[in-house]
């Protein structure tokens, strides 16, 4: 059977961490001079994306090509599906090419799923879908707060991590958690009754997740704070009053963080809206790892794709030339 990447549900410690050692190598390799490594030569990674996207598409992209297999981006808005093909003809068409990998975003939730337990040959990779689940989000995340906190004698366990924002629409925030609960930490889902109901507790169905409303008492000694984009492009009603009013309470200000935060480190899975959920002072301020995250997104897709397409023991060989 194909392996698949197609969410953190499901996933244990062990395959959580097994993709976060093989990144980290990866982080070295993109920091060389050459950064190209042979791991996937004569491999074919196909990106198909139905929604728009700059730093996923970018950065499967580069993964793809420093691990020296042919990537081929497609952008589904100007492909044949806009003529009437649906979904399974076009990735069935594109699985006849014998591509080793497809990389798929989509705006419908569960559709790469679909496409998994439709395709034969192909390991799915899931870039996004709808609201549901992006797990190497997720993992990059994960990497990122790794790193941070190892310089600190810490692991990845026994941390508090706070969501703060659009969690109804979040597949960044279901994939974290996802993975956190995995890794037994203490999650905060943060933010006004209408993008955070209280019964979003049961839909994890653990006793260590907690929905608070204030953002004051949300941030309450937090390690790790994960500020989410209001997702409007699909909010199908008024969530909020206006992002003016959404801002007054719930924007991430330095000011909220020194009280009641002090020593937490902020993440963002970008695009940033400065001034409606995070102020610049933050997103560019010392305990942002937003850039770190971006960078560490090229090593997590090339862990995901090495892995996947199978070349994963050759890899050790591979970062010696
Ligand atoms: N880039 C992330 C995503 O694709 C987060 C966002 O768009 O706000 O879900």
């Amino acid at each position: 059977m194909t392996d698949h990447l197609l969410g953190m549900t499901g996933l244990s410690k062990v395959d959580i961490f097994r993709y976060l050692d093989v990144a980290q190598a990866f982080v070295e390799v993109s920091e060389r001079d050459n950064k190209k490594v042979p791991d996937l030569r004569g491999k074919t990674v196909v990106n198909i994306f139905f929604e728009p996207s700059t730093r996923t598409l970018a950065s499967f992209d580069i993964a793809g090509k420093r691990l020296s297999a042919d990537t081929i981006n497609v952008n589904a808005s100007s492909s044949s599906m806009q003529k009437g093909e649906t979904l399974l003809d076009t990735v069935r068409t594109i699985e006849s090419m014998n591509p080793d990998v497809l990389v798929i975003r989509h705006s419908e939730s569960g559709a790469p799923h679909f496409v998994a337990k439709h395709l034969t040959r192909t390991a799915v990779v899931n870039a996004g879908d709808g609201a549901h689940e992006h797990p190497t989000q997720a993992l990059l995340d994960l990497l990122t707060i790794r790193q941070h906190f190892a310089a600190e004698g810490r692991g990845l366990e026994g941390l508090r991590v706070g969501f703060v924002g659009d969690v109804r629409h979040s597949r960044v925030a279901r994939s974290n958690v996802w993975a956190h609960l995995a890794l037994g930490n203490k999650i905060r889902l943060i933010g006004p009754p209408t993008l955070v109901p209280a019964d979003f507790i049961k839909v994890f169905g653990s006793d260590d997740v907690s929905v608070v409303h204030n953002l004051a008492e949300g941030l309450q000694d937090l390690d790790v704070v994960v500020c989410l984009r209001m997702q409007l492009e699909r909010q199908d009603q008024n969530f909020v009053p206006n992002l003016d009013e959404y801002s007054k309470e719930y924007c991430l200000s330095e000011r909220l963080l020194m009280r009641h935060a002090p020593r937490s480190v902020v993440l963002h899975p970008g695009p940033l809206n400065r001034g409606t959920e995070i102020s610049g002072e933050v997103a560019d301020g010392p305990r942002s790892l937003v850039l770190r995250q971006v960078n560490n997104g090229v090593a997590v897709r090339m862990a995901v794709l090495s892995i996947l397409a199978g070349s994963v023991e050759s890899r050790t060989m591979s970062l010696g030339r």
